[in-house]
C-alpha cells in the first residue's frame, strides 16, 4: 500500500502527458513555451476565476507576494505555528518577521482569537502588522470569513497559502479571491494538485498584481525582455510541467470527488476509535491528508509502530511546531501560547490518502486502527 499513490495516476493519464509532453519537445519551447498561458487560464478557470501566474514552486508563490506587498524588515506576518516550513520561511527570506499565532483544535487552521492577540501583541513589540498568512491545512479552507473582517480591521493583506488545498470549496466555491488578496499554491508532486517536478503558482484578483508579481518571477522585467524595472526572482514554471498539469486538470475534478469517498468511508469506520477529522460547515476538504489524532502523545509511537508492522505507511505532519524549529526559534510567539499547535503536533497522524485506494485497501488500513486500539485498551 503507498501513502501517496503517484504510479496508478501516471498509468492513468500516461498517454495523454506522452503526447503533451512530445508537443513541448516538438517546439522546444522550454521556457515561457505556448503552454504556460495555456496552463494558467486551465487553472483559472477551473478556480472559477481569478488571475493566475506560474511560478517555480509554492514556496517562491510567497516569497513573490511578500515581495509584491513590498514587505521587509519591521513588518509583521502572522503564521500559524502548526503548519509546513514555507509558510514562515519564505517571508522570513525578506528579512519580515514571522510572528507565530495558535491554531483551532479541532480543524488544524489559523485561530482568528489567538491571531488577534498577535496582532496587537506585535504592535507592543515595535513591529508593523502587514500580513496574515492563513493555511488551509490538510486540504479545508481556513476560516476566510472571520480573516478577512480581522484584515480589514487591522488593515493586514490576506494571503491563502493553499498548497494542500488547491480544488478545496468553502462556499461551494473552489475560489478564495473573494477573502484572500492572494493564494498561492504548489503543484509538488505529492499535493492534490501536482506536477512531476516543482512547480507553484500565485493568484490574485486584478491583472495589475498579477503583472507584478510576473515581474518580480521573472527577474523584474519590464515591458521588454531587457528591461528590469525592479529586482526580481528566477522563479518561472517549466513548460514541461505545465504539459503535466494540463493533463492532470482533465480528471483532477474526479480525483477530488474520490478523495472525498475514502474520507467519508474512513470516517465511516473509524469515528468510534480515534479522533477522526472535523470539517466545518460550508467546507469540502480536497484531503491532501487524512489526519486523525490519538488521545495521547505517548501513544502515538505505538500505533505507528502497529501500522508499519502491518505494512501500512504513515506520517506526521508535522512532528514540530515552527516555533519550536531551530531556524525560527528567535520569532515572537502569542502569549497566550501555541497550546494547540504542541498538542497537534503530538497527537496527530496521517493515513494513506489518494484517489486511487481501493476499498479493502481502506478496510484494512481501519481495520489495523481498530486491531491497535483495542491491543492499548
Ligand atoms: C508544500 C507546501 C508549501 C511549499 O510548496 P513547495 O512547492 O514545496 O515550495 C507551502 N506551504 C504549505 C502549507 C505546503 O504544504
Amino acid at each position: 500500500m503507498r501513502f501517496i499513490d503517484l504510479h496508478t495516476q501516471r498509468d492513468r493519464i500516461r498517454s495523454q502527458v506522452d503526447r503533451k509532453m512530445t508537443e513541448v519537445l516538438d517546439r522546444a519551447d522550454f521556457i515561457n513555451g505556448s503552454l504556460i498561458p495555456e496552463f494558467e487560464e486551465t487553472l483559472s478557470n477551473f478556480n472559477g476565476g481569478g488571475q493566475v501566474v506560474a511560478c517555480a514552486n509554492g514556496t517562491d508563490a510567497l516569497t513573490i507576494v511578500g515581495q509584491a506587498e513590498g514587505i521587509g524588515p519591521g513588518k509583521a506576518v502572522f503564521v500559524p505555528a502548526f503548519t509546513f516550513v514555507a509558510s514562515a520561511g519564505a517571508f522570513a527570506i525578506l528579512g519580515v518577521t514571522p510572528f507565530f499565532v495558535d491554531i483551532d483544535p479541532l480543524d488544524f487552521n489559523i485561530c482568528p482569537e489567538s491571531l488577534e492577540v498577535a496582532i496587537s501583541e506585535a504592535k507592543g513589540q515595535g513591529l508593523d502588522p502587514a500580513m496574515i498568512v492563513a493555511v488551509d491545512m490538510f486540504g479545508q479552507p481556513a476560516r476566510y470569513k472571520e480573516l478577512r473582517a480581522l484584515a480589514d480591521k487591522y488593515d493586514l493583506v490576506l494571503v491563502s497559502d493553499a498548497a494542500q488545498a488547491f480544488g478545496a470549496l468553502q462556499e461551494g466555491k473552489r475560489s478564495r479571491l473573494e477573502y484572500a488578496d492572494w493564494v498561492t499554491t504548489s503543484f509538488f508532486p505529492a499535493k492534490p494538485l501536482g506536477c512531476y517536478g516543482d512547480g507553484g503558482a500565485v493568484l490574485c484578483r486584478s491583472k495589475e498584481r498579477a503583472e507584478l508579481a510576473k515581474s518580480i518571477a521573472q527577474h523584474g522585467k519590464g515591458t521588454e525582455k531587457y528591461d528590469n524595472v525592479r529586482i526580481g526572482m528566477n522563479s518561472r514554471l517549466d513548460t514541461l510541467q505545465a504539459a503535466v498539469l494540463l493533463c492532470k486538470l482533465d480528471v483532477f475534478a474526479e480525483e477530488l470527488e474520490a478523495r472525498q469517498g475514502v474520507a467519508d468511508y474512513y470516517g465511516e469506520g473509524l469515528s468510534e476509535t480515534v479522533v477522526t477529522p472535523t470539517i466545518n460547515e460550508g467546507n469540502q476538504s480536497s484531503w491532501a491528508q487524512y489526519t486523525i489524532r490519538v488521545e495521547s502523545s505517548e501513544r502515538r509511537p505505538s500505533l505507528q509502530q502497529h501500522m508499519k508492522d502491518a505494512g501500512i505507511p504513515t506520517v506526521v505532519y508535522y512532528p514540530k511546531p515552527l516555533n519550536e524549529q531551530a531556524g525560527f526559534r528567535r520569532y515572537p510567539v502569542v502569549s497566550k501560547g501555541l497550546k494547540n499547535s504542541m498538542d497537534a503536533s503530538q497527537k496527530v497522524l496521517s493515513l494513506p490518502m489518494h484517489p486511487y485506494l481501493k476499498k479493502e485497501e481502506i478496510d484494512r488500513v481501519i481495520k489495523e486502527v481498530v486491531c491497535w486500539r483495542r491491543s492499548v485498551g
